[in-house]
């Protein structure tokens, strides 16, 4: 695992993530990149950041219907909305400081975080590691095609046995955590598609991929 995050980082270098300017904005965005391009969730945003609702208790006071509105660009904005409200709901509940989610137990968050609407493991992972610097390693689609064409799990893929994986074998450290996910980001985007560009990926000498036509799409 540490040879794989080297040979990616030695290729892409760093990637600077999470491109957020607070921890609120960060949990944000969490929601909005759920099924759609980051692009479109720096659109939504933008549009949050001009009408002053990326605060805590910002969502919640706005109401659904103008958080929709302003959050139409990312897509599933009415289900986004109700679920931005509901995590806006929560962190008010914990304090608008967000200071306990960097310095509370990130089990006990992480169990808080998945009864809240529309929270899955991926995005509970993605504010524990991103918004509270837990070492608690995020798993994505991408990481889970690319491990099945390394030959280093069988599938189907499973989250929680991924990220076990994970975070057996890396030392516990939220910033190589940080860095890695982003970067198995970059190669998922970069080249190991579903249709791969293998001659652009660094791991090809060290691939056990099937041939093209038996990938696994998705
Ligand atoms: S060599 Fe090809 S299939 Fe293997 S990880 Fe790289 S892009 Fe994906």
């Amino acid at each position: 695992m540490l040879d794989i995050y080297r040979r990616l980082f030695a290729f892409y270098g760093p990637q600077g993530w999470w491109p957020a300017e607070t921890p609120f904005e960060m949990c944000v965005g969490a929601i909005l990149t759920q099924a759609t391009a980051w692009r479109n969730v720096e659109i939504a945003i933008a549009r949050l950041k001009d009408n002053n609702l990326l605060s805590p208790g910002s969502l919640v006071a706005a109401g659904e219907e103008v958080v929709a509105e302003l959050i139409r660009p990312s897509g599933y904005y009415r289900q986004k909305a109700k679920r931005l409200i509901a995590l806006d709901r929560y962190i008010l509940s914990r304090g608008s400081s967000m200071d306990w989610l960097k310095e509370e137990d990130p089990q006990r968050l992480r169990q808080e975080l998945l009864a809240v609407h529309g929270i899955g493991p991926e995005t509970a992972d993605s504010i524990l590691l991103y918004a509270g610097g837990h070492p608690v390693f995020v798993v994505d689609s991408y990481t889970g095609r690319i491990l099945l064409r390394l030959g280093l799990i069988d599938p189907p893929p499973d989250y929680h046995r991924i990220q076990q994986m994970f975070m057996d074998e890396l030392p516990k450290d939220p910033a190589l955590y940080q860095e890695y996910h982003a970067l198995i980001v970059a190669l998922g985007k970069g080249a190991c598609n579903p249709k791969p560009k293998c001659g652009l990926c660094p791991l090809g000498d060290i691939c056990r991929a099937l041939p093209e036509s038996t990938f696994p799409r998705g």
